[in-house]
């Protein structure tokens, strides 16, 4: 193991020129060997929801093509199972995969927030909440590790568009930063030791992520303490010696001498010191060396289980957003349309570097087909082209046929590839206008109608009225036809949730304003107030909200408890609540525990998600679901003390089915441990003074002892007390008539800190 081994004594062998070259890849996906001493190459592709292994030419877009690999839902499917065990399992088949093909680190997962729906990307991302991503990641990462190949996190930070992604700066306050963008790495970070970070193209707050100390060294090695290597995005070097100073062990791809050259010759020119340089090779050969000697050459994989599985977590990741009359599930006979392209040409995966070759894909009608059974007929139509915009009148003409004879229609819908891709961003988040006319034009004829989606991000759905159901597919990957005949035929009973949230439309999108930004710059303006911490504190009715989704059964919560209702901000408080299944079928629930700051001195949102829990019950079964809380899920970030903080207070623990649909709620009381060294001084006001009990006997004193109280009505009291609320101390000196005095004010300043130091 690389633990026993010697790294020290190894570098000191090398030269400087090796050490360099250690620190850039070989070629587009392996690392450079140094066979003198040992060291191997390994192997690094993409990722996140399959294996890219590439052969012959090499290319980072997709472009040419790879071995055979399962190809499982992507990532903002998999994050609406809400389900961290299976996310483990598909982490553990990535694994073996990867292990199978000698594949020593694949590229993924990645975490961004989904801070607009229009970035092209989003459908490699989990989530807009950054809870609920850095679970699911961590679940990723550790099952792919467990299996001996290591994971690269990406792309580290701020990497939330595809517009001028390699030059745009996104401009992100602290706060914003660290509870938000970075939350979703930190989490993973420190739950699961991905053994690479992949560091983004963009700047962030000016200085290019690959070079960015402040972020790779301070922040993610240094708080989170990160053993592994940061690696670049394929090409995202800017200076390759000032990257290696800010933290950036591996260039990648290779850049043919180039990188190491400019280290070479900053360590030789005294500004880059050889230590920095030795730091780097040793993280550097940690990894490789951890692949290499976890590597399990004789790994044989088995397709069809892992097929199986991927259809498991297709089934898991898909929503149903809409069942009006219980037309879903469907009987198993009678004539049933199934219209659209997409049934015949699934949209089944992102386009770009994630895009793989699926060991094999499921036929949609083939397995309607064989989920409806003998006694159901099924007939197709087209309906309309899947590279066109208007519509079709003969397609039309046909669908409309088939739909009028059916007993209920499917519709297969979503978003065509050109739409929505790696490199570059969606401009509105409409479906192209023949498959809405298509949906409208058979509602007309069929109100039976089933619309099942195929996209990686959220699409406005002018014609929901049109239709009873609506199953969110996303891009489920080589097995979403069998896992959507489950789900419509109730083979499965639906337990995705959106880990997004659907607006009504794309200007209610909090980062609207500002997205992609001017030029190269894009501000994040909205602040922490993204997703839905936005919809809910401006009271905006999204289309679905964060955390929605139907199933075929229902459920109750009761006897919410909490096992203290007064603690320390260091304490772990335990939160459960009883959960039954009162329907008729076997369902799984996703209950999700949000926390309410109920009064603040900073802007918080009106509630976060900080538990989540998938639970399975038969009907008529209960079971107690048990969270865990700890400081981290009352507190914000305090710019100003640099450090995660929580205010005393009440807080509001709310348990539901989604983020609008709370059941039940309890509130806890919870004392703040941190103290601010002097925290008093001639600026603090009247009202931060009053918040102690002796500061609020003294401001009653002061008040009451202004000159111009004397004798007033008690309105203007009131109104006098509010216009001093916000005073502060020195202010006193001008409105006191002389009565207090700079001295004074010194000794008051003084006795307060002391009094809080004493608390
Ligand atoms: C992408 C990464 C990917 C890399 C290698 C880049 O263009 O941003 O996510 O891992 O290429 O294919």
């Amino acid at each position: 193991m690389s633990g026993t081994r010697d790294m020290k004594a190894i570098i000191a062998q090398m030269t400087l020129e090796e050490k360099a070259s250690l620190c850039a890849g070989a070629d587009t996906w392996n690392t450079r060997s140094i066979e003198r001493l040992g060291i191997p190459s390994i192997m690094m592709t993409d990722g996140p929801h399959g294996l890219r292994k590439q052969q012959g030419s090499a290319d980072h877009l997709g472009l040419f093509n790879s071995v055979p690999a399962t190809c499982f839902p992507s990532a903002a499917g998999a994050a609406s199972s809400w389900n961290r065990q299976l996310i483990r399992q598909m982490g553990e088949a990535l694994g073996r995969e990867c292990q199978a093909e000698n594949v020593g680190v694949l590229l993924g997962p990645g975490v961004n927030i989904k801070r607009s729906p229009l970035c092209g990307r989003n459908f490699e991302y989990f989530s807009e909440d950054p809870y609920l991503s850095s679970e699911i990641a961590a679940h990723h990462i550790a099952g792919v590790q467990s299996q001996g190949v290591g994971t690269s996190l990406k792309h580290f930070a701020a990497n939330n568009q595809e517009h001028r992604r390699m030059t745009s700066d996104s401009i992100v306050d602290e706060r914003t930063l660290r509870e938000i963008y970075l939350a979703s790495f930190e989490g993973a970070v420190k739950q699961a030791q991905p053994w690479t970070v992949m560091s983004a193209y963009n700047k962030v707050n000016g200085t290019f992520a690959s070079e960015n100390e402040e972020l790779l060294t301070d922040i993610l090695k240094g708080e989170w303490g990160h053993e592994g290597l940061v690696v670049s995005d394929w090409g995202a070097v800017n200076e390759r010696a000032k990257g290696l100073a800010a933290g950036l062990e591996l260039e990648m791809p290779s850049s043919h001498g180039e990188g190491e050259r400019q280290i070479v010759e900053a360590v030789t020119g005294g500004q880059l010191s050889e230590s920095k340089l030795n730091e780097a090779v040793e993280r550097i050969l940690g990894v490789v060396f951890k692949a290499a000697d976890n590597r399990r050459p004789e790994t044989v994989v088995d397709p069809e289980k892992h097929h199986q599985l991927a259809r498991e977590i297709a089934r898991e990741s898909m929503v149903l957003l809409k069942n009006e009359d219980g037309i879903l599930p469907l009987a198993k006979a009678g004539t049933i349309a199934v219209l659209g392209a997409m049934a015949q040409e699934p949209r089944y995966q992102g386009s770009g570097s994630s895009q793989i070759r699926p060991t094999r894909l499921d036929s949609i009608r083939g397995e309607l087909e064989k989920s409806a059974g003998p006694a159901a007929k099924l007939v197709y139509a087209q309906g309309y082209e899947l590279d066109g915009e208007e519509p079709d009148e003969a397609l039309t003409d046909e669908a409309l046929r088939a739909a009028s004879e059916s007993s209920v229609t499917i519709l297969f819908a979503g978003l065509p590839r050109r739409y929505e891709s790696e490199g570059f961003d969606r401009q509105h988040l409409r479906m192209p206008q023949n498959q809405v006319a298509l949906i409208q034009r058979v509602a007309a004829v069929q109100p039976n109608l089933v619309v099942v989606l195929s996209n990686g991000a959220p699409v406005e759905m002018p014609w929901l009225a049109s239709a009873k159901g609506v199953l969110e597919a996303y891009l489920g990957g080589q097995a979403l036809g069998g896992a959507v005949a489950d789900l419509l035929f109730g083979d499965a009973n639906p337990s995705g949730k959106l880990a997004e949230t659907f607006p009504a439309k794309l200007s209610d999108n909090p980062s609207y304003l500002f997205f992609p930004g001017e030029g190269n710059k894009v501000e994040y303006r909205e602040g922490i107030f993204v997703g839905y911490r936005y919809y809910d504190k401006k009271n905006i009715t999204p289309l679905f909200p964060f955390g929605h989704g139907l199933s075929y059964t229902t459920f109750s919560y009761s006897e919410l408890a909490v096992d203290s209702r007064t603690i320390h901000d260091t304490d772990v408080l335990h939160v459960s609540v009883k959960v039954t299944n009162t329907g008729s079928r076997k369902g799984q629930e996703v209950v999700q525990l949000y926390v309410r700051d109920v009064e603040s001195s900073v802007i918080r949102p009106e509630k976060e998600l900080k538990g989540f829990d998938k639970i399975e019950l038969e009907p008529g079964e209960s079971q107690v679901v048990t969270f865990e809380l700890n400081k981290r899920s009352f507190a914000y970030y305090d710019t100003d003390l640099r450090q995660w903080t929580v205010e005393s207070g009440d807080f509001e623990l709310l348990v539901g089915r989604s983020s609008r649909d709370i059941v039940l709620s309890e509130t806890v009381n919870v004392l703040s441990t941190t103290t601010k060294s002097e925290p008093y001084h001639r600026n603090s006001t009247l009202s931060e003074v009053g918040q102690t009990t002796a500061g609020e006997a003294f401001v009653n004193q002061l008040i009451a002892a202004l000159p111009f109280a004397e004798g007033l009505a008690q309105e203007h009291t009131a109104m006098l007390r509010a216009f001093m609320e916000h005073m502060p101390l020195r202010g006193l000196i001008s409105f006191s008539g002389g009565k207090f005095t700079e001295k004074e004010l010194a000794a008051l300043v003084q006795r307060l800190n002391e009094q809080e130091a004493g608390e």
